[in-house]
């Protein structure tokens, strides 16, 4: 029997709004001791008024527009009753029909295939409290800190066909809260929170089959594996004839199983109701249309770009992306490539290329390091500059083991990677009458490994090379001291 996985998504993401959903309580909760930032309408008190918090609105918007929701002109704010220790008021606001963003549509690219996932509707809520429960079971301390924090719910159509896709799709969800700079999407922290529903089905087959909740995964592997793991225990089911019933469980990663836990309440049983201390929201036209024009250029758009423009790898792209800056620096070096306005040189065409990929390793591997060691933050390196060195490195007028100290000085300086060079006296030696006279001294100092050579034995080469480098301190050019090796031995 041939079955295919079905996987849906619902993801709880914490806004970094500086203060509470509804009131001004800080939002900022790290190191504080518990239960210090509250106040009596986050505890819940008779009597007292919510006041929805503008910017918290105004960033769920913003993510709708980067997942390609529809914004709702008319939304508004509904009770959620249940009644858990971790919820003071004995409900919680959230919102039922009719949430901030609606049907979206998200463009997700798996092994280079594009796929569309769709984004059934966006929310926001408040975050209850945090329990912590005593190992023994016996107690449990209530910290309210986190009750009435800002939290978007995120709800996909089951349209992933495999754990690897919701991976994917909850990776590029970070980036764009990031990219947004409305949430840090941290899982580990718990600022993002993801549940995955999944099912299985015979190949072909349209139906919804009852659905598997995993709840409260912490990191995208564990998101991955839990499915694994899921579809894995329900395709057993499906072969010893049993179609799986509709099952709650929780992701153990010590032993890497998910178990059976408490069956959640239907929809009827919150009885939600319009928030009689909220009125609704009105957005016109003109409101909607400027959020959409305010949105940035989202990072798996920036990533379509430097692979089509610059032909970076997409692992590459993804490095440079994760970095501001980095980022940046990349664009306007490859900028200034393709304007091949480098004066000392005629590069053009193929070249432009071999120097895009050649500036793309030297930012990934190079300033990344240097930028780590000195823990300068901005970087220093010019767009203009680093071309510059990217060009010298082609040309072999330096190796590439000179690279790095190179960089580190015009981090320091700021300065042309030319004058720099000279001080630090890393020119490479391409001079041939210069390397002519080492290479001679290394063939009659190694005999042995010369008749080797000559019997056939090429690896003896780069043990000759590795003594002219060291004669040379590193500066001769490596390609033609091969050259002049082999030249000189035959
Ligand atoms: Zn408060």
């Amino acid at each position: 029997m041939k079955l295919q996985a079905v996987i849906g998504l619902e993801i709880h993401v914490q806004l970094k709004t500086k203060s509470k959903m509804f009131c001004s309580c800080s939002n900022v909760l790290g190191d504080g001791q518990p239960n210090t930032s509250i106040c009596p309408i986050c505890m819940g008190y008779p009597g007292t008024l919510p006041v929805p918090n503008a910017q918290a609105i105004a960033w769920i918007q913003k993510a709708g527009v980067a997942l390609g929701c529809e914004l709702a002109q008319d939304s508004k704010f509904d009770r959620k009753s249940y009644f858990y220790p971790d919820l003071p008021k004995g409900y919680q606001i959230s919102q039922y029909d009719k949430p901030f963003c609606l049907k979206g549509s998200f463009p997700l690219v798996v092994s280079g295939q594009e796929r569309v996932i769709g984004i059934t509707r966006i929310h926001l809520e408040e975050d209850a409290a945090k329990n912590t429960h005593s190992k023994d079971g016996k107690s449990t301390l209530v910290d309210y800190n986190r009750a009435g924090t800002p939290l978007m719910e995120i709800v996909t159509e089951p349209d992933f066909a495999s754990p690897e896709e919701a991976r994917i799709f909850l990776q590029e969800l970070q980036r764009a809260m990031r990219a947004l700079g409305i949430s840090d999407a941290d899982m580990e922290k718990g600022q993002m929170r993801c549940d995955a529903n999944v099912s299985l089905r015979k190949e072909g087959e349209t139906t919804l089959y009852p659905k598997t909740e995993i709840k409260n995964v912490n990191s995208f592997k564990f998101v991955e594996k839990a499915l694994l793991f899921e579809i894995d225990r329900q395709k057993k089911l499906w072969e010893a004839g049993d179609v799986p019933t509709h099952a709650t469980r929780g992701w153990n990663s010590e032993t890497g199983k998910t178990e059976a836990q408490r069956e959640k309440e239907e929809a009827a049983d919150y009885r939600y109701f319009p928030e009689p201390d909220i009125p609704p929201f009105h957005f016109t036209k003109e409101e909607l249309t400027e959020i959409k024009a305010s949105i940035p250029e989202m990072p798996w758009q920036a990533r379509a770009r430097f692979m089509r423009e610059y032909n970076t790898s997409e692992a590459n792209a993804n490095v440079l992306l994760s970095d501001e800056e980095l980022a940046r620096l990349y664009e306007d070096t490859a900028s200034e490539i393709a304007q091949a306005d480098l004066e000392r040189t005629d590069i053009a065409g193929e070249e432009q290329g071999i120097l895009m990929k050649l500036a793309a390793n030297i930012i990934l591997n190079d300033v990344r390091a240097v930028r780590m060691e000195t823990q300068a933050d901005p970087i220093r390196i010019t767009a203009e500059n680093l071309a510059e060195l990217a060009v010298l490195v082609h040309q072999g007028k330096i190796g590439s083991n000179a690279v790095r100290p190179v960089l580190a000085e015009m981090q320091k300086t700021g300065g042309d990677p030319d004058p720099i060079i000279e001080k630090l006296g890393l020119a490479q030696v391409s001079d041939t009458n210069q390397l002519d006279d080492v290479i001679a001294h290394v063939i009659s100092e190694n005999p042995d490994v010369v008749a080797k050579i000559k019997a056939g034995k090429e690896a003896g080469l780069q043990y000759l090379m590795g003594q002219v480098m060291a004669k040379t301190k590193g500066a001769a050019n490596p390609g033609m001291v091969i050259e002049l090796l082999k030249k000189n031995i035959q």
